[in-house]
C-alpha cells in the first residue's frame, strides 16, 4: 500500500491540513483560521478536515507543526506568545485519538526544514541551514540528517540574532534582531502599510521605490543573519524558506552579498545559498515526512 500521511500546521493565523504522497507531494489540503481560546474546538476543525480530505484513502500517521517551543516529550507546545492558549495541552494525543492514527509533533521552522532537506532545495546537504521567513523569523538546522534540537526542541530563538545593532525594537525585547526586520508586520509597515506581503513583493517588482528598499534591507538583515549562523553551525547549503522566498531576484542577491561579505572565507567558499523549493508547502510536507519514509520508518 502506498504509504499517505497527514501533514498538519497550527499556526498563529491559520491551520493547514494536507494528505501527503511518499514522494513528499500534497495529494488534498484543507486551510482555516486557528481561532482562539479553544483547543479542543481546534482539534475537532483538524478532525473534520482530515476525513473530508482523506475521503478513503488508508493513512499511516499524522505529522503536526506547530509554531513555538516544545516540552522534551514533543507531545505538546511550551512557548508562544502567538498561542498562549495552547500552551501545556496535549495537543499531539489530542489529535492522534482525534483522526485515529499516531501522530508526531514538531516546531514549524523544523518541519520546514526537513521538507526542504527530503523533497526540495536541502537535498543532498550534509549540513543544511534553513532560514524561514513568516510572522517571524525561524530557523532550523540538519546535521547528518538529524535535526538538531537543543532548546524548545529546536535550534533556539535563531531568528533573533543581530542583524542592524542600532536596528528597531524587537517585541521579544531585544534591538535589532533579524526577525525585528524581516518579518512579514515590518516589511509591511515600512513598505505599504495595511498591504500583504504578497502585494509589497507586487509593488517592487513594478518598481515601487519603498518596496524595493525594504525588501533589500530585508535581505541584508536575512544575509547577515546567515553569517552569524553559518559560524556556529557551518553549513554546506542555507535555503530561504517561507513568504520571504517569494520575492526571489528581489531579496536573494541582497543576502546573498551580505552573506559573503560578512561571514568568514571559509565559510563563503564551501556554501550555496538557495532559494527553497516548496514554497508555503514544506511545512505540511515536513511535518508528514518522518512517517512517509520509502525505507519504511515506523512510529
Ligand atoms: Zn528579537
Amino acid at each position: 500500500v502506498t504509504p499517505l500521511a497527514l501533514g498538519i500546521d497550527i499556526g498563529g493565523t491559520n491551520t493547514k491540513v494536507a494528505v501527503v504522497s511518499h514522494s513528499g507531494e500534497v495529494a488534498a489540503i484543507e486551510n482555516f483560521r486557528t481561532g482562539s481560546e479553544n483547543p479542543s474546538a481546534l482539534v475537532e476543525n483538524i478532525r473534520q478536515a482530515a476525513a473530508r480530505i482523506t475521503g478513503s484513502n488508508p493513512i499511516r500517521g499524522a505529522g503536526i507543526a506547530v509554531a513555538g517551543f516544545l516540552n522534551p516529550a514533543r507531545d505538546r507546545l511550551s512557548y508562544n506568545p502567538n498561542l498562549a492558549w495552547l500552551e501545556g495541552f496535549p495537543v499531539r494525543d489530542a489529535i492522534s485519538d482525534a483522526v485515529a492514527v499516531p501522530a508526531i509533533l514538531e516546531v514549524d521552522s523544523n518541519a520546514s526544514t526537513l521538507g526542504e532537506y527530503r523533497f526540495g532545495g536541502g537535498r543532498g546537504s550534509t549540513r543544511f541551514l534553513c532560514l524561514v521567513s513568516g510572522t517571524g523569523l525561524g530557523v532550523g538546522v540538519i546535521v547528518n540528517g538529524e535535526l538538531l534540537r537543543f532548546m524548545g526542541e529546536c535550534v533556539g530563538d535563531a531568528g533573533h540574532v543581530v542583524a542592524e545593532p542600532e536596528g528597531p525594537e524587537c517585541p521579544c525585547g531585544g534591538r535589532g534582531c533579524a526577525e525585528a526586520i524581516v518579518s512579514e508586520r515590518s516589511i509591511v509597515a515600512n513598505a505599504q502599510s495595511g498591504a500583504t506581503l504578497r502585494e509589497v513583493i507586487e509593488s517592487a517588482r513594478e518598481g515601487g521605490a519603498r518596496a524595493i528598499a525594504e525588501l533589500d534591507r530585508a535581505g541584508r538583515a536575512l544575509g547577515i543573519a546567515m553569517a552569524s549562523l553559518a559560524q556556529i553551525f557551518f553549513p554546506d547549503r542555507i535555503a530561504v524558506a517561507g513568504g520571504l522566498a517569494e520575492a526571489d531576484n528581489l531579496i536573494l542577491p541582497a543576502a546573498e552579498a551580505a552573506f559573503r561579505r560578512h561571514v568568514n572565507a571559509d565559510s563563503r567558499a564551501e556554501v550555496t545559498v538557495v532559494k527553497a523549493a516548496l514554497g508555503w508547502q514544506a511545512t505540511v510536507i515536513g511535518a508528514a515526512a518522518p512517517l512517509i519514509s520509502e525505507t519504511g520508518a515506523t512510529l
